[in-house]
């Protein structure tokens, strides 16, 4: 289904409107749709053209979150992964992951081994992670280098197309009832004790309740329009490589010199190699590329590969932007969990959504479809509510 500019209905108002047609946006259209709430989501540009169409394209618990003891948020996104795998079946699919490890890797033998079990057992299901014999490693993944490989291990995770995937649910959302409105400027928000009156080109729109669901976008909306909010995020880049060719049979997990994790990724008749984390600090619209990041990925990619990546190699580079909550000074290390930031204001509620994953988008849909059922949730006015920590 295509959702060029579409026209709302000229309904002037809504039971909910929600900012932004990314994953997140088109999930709780979805999920508000399918109570038999009527729901209108505004984009400003294209479905998916956020990070939901920019990441590294896996449906994942994330293994390196168990480091730093995040396993709610990691036992939620294996949920979430289950569900996905089953509910959609053309577009998330089970891979063999495959994690070498070297002399001078960090990470120790011991704890990679006891890290795959515990991300086994959070999962409750899937093949159980093993150690793989290096001599087939090596004749599999044959343009890589050999020196100093000590041990490798296989598990399984999900890939999916970001794209596809949220178009999806965009559609889904449709299917329900939801209107979904692309290029659509904003030009003013207006929150009295009655409604919010949200000013478009095409007229004014109304609404009870406001669903802020504009991933890296939240805090400059939230300033454009006067909105309030309970955090603020960190703008985390990341890019990647879209190699011409294919390099590698499976998905690999390597670690860069500085110890950070990377990964080489086979796509159909390309390699995606990703990411880097660059905190930016000028709008998301205007963030860029950065040479530095190409150069940094080649380099950590060659010291791998037997024959070197140049940059006549790659086809492609994108770049995405998380929103991270602020919390920790390593962007590593900073939380991928989200939170909901709840806020009433006369008969109105204003919710934001702060952070997350691609990969939680189900749970994160269920709990705003919740909070805003929720009576109580009501009556705690401006508390923000954490979610992923129960
Ligand atoms: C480099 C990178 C790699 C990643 N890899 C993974 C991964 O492998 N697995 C995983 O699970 N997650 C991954 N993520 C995280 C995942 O991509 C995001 O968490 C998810 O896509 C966020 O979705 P969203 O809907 O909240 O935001 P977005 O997809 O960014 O959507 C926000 C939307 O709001 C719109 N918008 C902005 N301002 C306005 C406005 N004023 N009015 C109306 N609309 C507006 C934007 O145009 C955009 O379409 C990655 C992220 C990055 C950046």
């Amino acid at each position: 289904m295509s959702f060029v500019q579409k026209r709302w209905k000229m309904q002037d108002r809504y039971d909910v409107v929600v900012l932004g047609a990314g994953i997140n946006g088109s999930a709780i259209a979805k999920a508000l749709a399918q109570e038999g709430k009527s729901v209108l989501v505004l984009e400003k540009r294209r479905i998916a053209s956020g990070a939901s169409s920019h990441s590294s394209r896996l449906i994942h618990g994330g293994l390196r979150y168990l480091e730093n003891f995040e396993f709610s948020l990691v036992r939620e996104a294996l949920h979430d992964r289950k569900y996905l795998l089953e509910n959609y079946p053309d577009l998330v699919r089970l891979r063999q992951f495959y994690l070498p490890l070297y002399k001078h890797s960090r990470r120790p033998v011991w704890m990679i081994r006891l890290g795959l079990w515990l991300y086994t057992l959070l999962a409750g299901h899937g093949q159980k992670a093993q150690e793989v014999d290096k001599a087939l490693f090596l004749q599999q993944f044959n343009l890589l280098k050999a020196d100093n490989l000590k041990a490798v291990f296989r598990y399984s995770d999900a890939k999916t197309d970001d794209y596809a995937l949220t178009c999806r649910i965009a559609d889904e959302a449709e299917a329900c009832g939801a209107e979904i409105v692309e290029d659509t400027e904003i030009k003013s928000i207006r929150i009295d004790d009655k409604e919010v009156r949200i000013e478009l080109d095409g007229g004014p729109v109304r609404t009870g309740v406001l669903v802020n669901a504009t991933g890296a976008w939240v805090d400059e909306v939230n300033a454009r329009f006067g909105l309030p909010s309970s955090y603020t995020i960190e703008k985390l880049s990341g890019i990647h490589l879209v190699i011409d060719r294919v390099l590698v049979p499976d998905p690999l997990f390597l670690e860069t010199a500085s110890k950070r994790i990377f990964f080489i990724i086979p796509e159909e008749a390309t390699t995606l190699i990703g990411t880097t984390e660059r905190s930016e600090t000028v709008e998301v619209d205007k963030i860029k590329v950065n040479n530095e990041d190409i150069e940094y990925l080649l380099r950590e990619s060659n010291a791998y590969l037997k024959k070197a990546l140049t940059s006549k190699d790659i086809k492609e580079v994108f770049i995405g932007t998380r929103p991270i909550i602020k919390s920790a000074k390593d962007p590593t290390r900073m939380s991928r969990e989200y939170k909901l930031d709840l806020h009433r204001i006369g008969q109105n509620r204003v919710l934001h959504v702060y952070g997350g994953k691609l990969t939680t988008f189900p749970s994160l849909a269920k709990r705003v479809a919740k909070v805003l059922r929720s009576r109580q949730a009501v009556a705690k006015q401006g508390d923000a509510l954490k979610i992923g920590q129960s």
